[in-house]
């Protein structure tokens, strides 16, 4: 277990990330519009995609190959998320398949419980830094360097924009009933509030409910509602099975909206090499089926890579 110290939460250095929270509750005094609704949800998602596409399946695990300036764009959208910098995530990310519910996994909630490994850990000042050994390959880019250092600027930036936004509509659009405040409350805070507890569900709840395909050494799960909520990432089994897989859905059913996008993107000549799932997965787990007497996969990483 953590000692006492290290389970410490800082309060006065998540003012930004507090703020978010309480910030939400705007929504009721500034008062429902479409366009707001609408804003909120497309932020979510872009942004979702920014974390799963970007930070998760690009920075953290390399399962496809871009240009520096796809590169970039990819930082720079995760980085809205307001989630720190790619680089921290990234660290912390490969801190977590390296040690996965084990004493040294900073987020286990088999470990420390499930509210640490949901909102505890990214409140605490222990993990506030970004442990470059970890992210060498990424960190020799001054662009990524600079977002990490200054992750605060594009959710800041993105704020403005939305509220401005909000303003030039009551101005020239007023039949969309909107202002600049309504824009900021549903467009901002409360889409990035959304963003933050859905990706957190990754952290605690994919590690605790759902089923495992796969005999892995952690307690991850696949959970088709968390994969719902996460554009694909709730197949958090199949993907800590294989972490060098693109899709984390293995299935045409295991519905991955980041995967469907990644594969656009890879048809249009964005992205390449997407990684997939090994085929001896696929004949394991073909013969699984065959034989309803075993119970679960077991292949071990480097049998398949
Ligand atoms: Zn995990
Ligand atoms: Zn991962």
């Amino acid at each position: 277990m953590l000692s006492e110290q290290e389970y410490k939460i800082d309060i006065l250095g998540n003012i930004p990330f507090i703020s978010i929270h309480i910030g939400t509750l705007l929504i009721f005094w500034v008062g429902f519009s479409w366009v707001a609704l609408i804003t909120c949800f497309a932020l979510w998602f872009i942004r979702m995609f920014g974390v799963t596409a970007g930070y998760h399946r690009y920075f953290s695990h390399r399962t496809y190959k871009t240009t520096r300036w796809f590169q970039f764009i990819l930082a720079v959208i995760g980085n809205s998320a307001a989630q720190l910098g790619p680089l921290w995530w990234a660290a912390h990310h490969r801190h977590h398949h390296h040690y996965s519910d084990t004493k040294q996994d900073i987020h286990s909630p088999i470990v420390h419980g499930f509210w640490w490994s949901h909102i505890g850990w990214v409140m605490c000042p222990k993990y506030s830094q970004t442990d470059e050994k970890k992210v060498r390959d990424f960190a020799q880019y001054p662009e990524l360097q600079w977002l990490n250092r200054f992750h605060m600027i594009v959710p800041i930036v993105l704020a403005i924009i939305l509220t401005v936004i909000g303003i030039v509509f009551q101005q020239y659009i007023p039949q969309l009933k909107t202002n600049g405040l309504q824009m900021l409350a549903w467009g901002f805070f409360l889409s990035t509030l959304l963003l933050y507890h859905s990706t957190f569900t990754i952290n605690s709840l994919a590690h605790i409910f759902g089923d495992r395909r796969f005999n892995t050494i952690d307690s991850s799960r696949n959970n088709w509602f968390l994969a719902l909520i996460t554009l694909g990432e709730g197949w958090h089994n199949n993907h800590h099975f294989y972490p060098a897989s693109e899709r984390q859905g293995f299935y045409w059913w295991e519905i991955d909206v980041t995967h469907y996008i990644l594969t656009l993107l890879a048809w249009l000549g964005i992205v390449w090499n997407l990684r997939t799932p090994p085929k001896q997965i696929y004949e394991q787990l073909s013969l699984k089926s065959a034989d309803k007497t075993s119970q679960v996969i077991n292949i071990s990483d480097s049998d398949v890579d």
